[in-house]
């Protein structure tokens, strides 16, 4: 069981985040990979993984919701990290990069540049994508369409949307959906969607802790141990048991993040 997508580096986890990852460990979670969001983020997330090595894996990359320059110095940060994918380095992934116009469609360009250049980043350098998309699935499917012969592979994460969309991702055979919490609310209609169009051999487990914690633990705070109950219910899912769940996640896995 892997945990691909976990903010375990966020303030929310300052207090007990070594007992967050003994939990993960008690859970059965193999390993836990960590995705960067913006310029502060990163040595924190390198020191993190550095003291869990073969249990933390780090991503670089610039998250679309840091794509501002009020806020971030873009072209400094763009740099500094393509030199460090030139170097010998750690990361197991471009990530997390996308687009996100639900809050603010203010830098909407930048946001297309910047996705773009990592994108190009993740065929140069041979990585696969860790993706975020809300409200922009048009946007997502059109680049990633555009630079897909160059060998593009990676994980559409939070994945909630319709069958149509469903399908629009699966005609790039070498990414995978990324399922987490939204999989186990009341209301959600991904069940639906994914055992009518997704085999399982197109899903990876994630939490996106702090966010999003499945059911029984929906409104606290979410941690890669939950990532059983994701697990669970997606063994309902499909009427298979959470161990073929679990043994086809993990290929799953190996065949996008080939570092490992
Ligand atoms: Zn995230």
């Amino acid at each position: 069981m892997i945990d691909t997508h976990s903010h375990i580096d966020a303030e929310e986890f300052n207090d007990d985040r070594e007992d967050v990852i003994l939990r993960a460990k008690a859970a059965g979670v193999e390993k836990i990979f960590l995705p960067n969001i913006n310029p502060q983020s990163l040595p924190q997330i390198e020191q993190l993984c550095s003291r869990h090595p073969g249990y933390l894996y780090p991503m670089i990359g610039l998250h679309p919701e840091d794509a501002n320059p009020e806020q971030t110095d873009i072209e400094a940060f763009m740099q500094e990290m393509e030199e460090r994918l030139q170097q010998a380095h750690q990361f197991v992934a471009i990530g997390e990069v996308g687009l996100d116009y639900y809050w603010d469609t203010t830098y909407r360009d930048l946001q297309l540049e910047v996705f773009e250049r990592q994108v190009e980043w993740a065929a140069k350098f041979g990585l696969p994508l860790m993706i975020h998309s809300r409200s922009s699935h048009e946007d997502i499917v059109r680049i990633i369409g555009r630079h897909y012969d160059k060998g593009l592979s990676g994980v559409f994460h939070c994945f909630a949307g319709s069958r149509e969309e469903a399908q629009q991702l699966l005609q790039f055979p070498d990414f995978m959906l990324g399922i987490g919490g939204v999989l186990t609310f009341k209301k959600s209609d991904l069940p639906e969607v994914l055992s009518t169009t997704v085999p399982l051999s197109r899903i990876v487990l994630e939490t996106d802790a702090p966010y999003l914690a499945p059911v029984p633990k929906r409104g606290k705070r979410n941690e890669p141990s939950f990532v059983a109950y994701t697990l669970a219910r997606l063994a309902q899912v499909y009427d298979v048991t959470p161990e073929e769940v679990e043994d086809i996640t993990n290929a799953n896995v190996a065949k996008i993040f080939k570092k490992l």
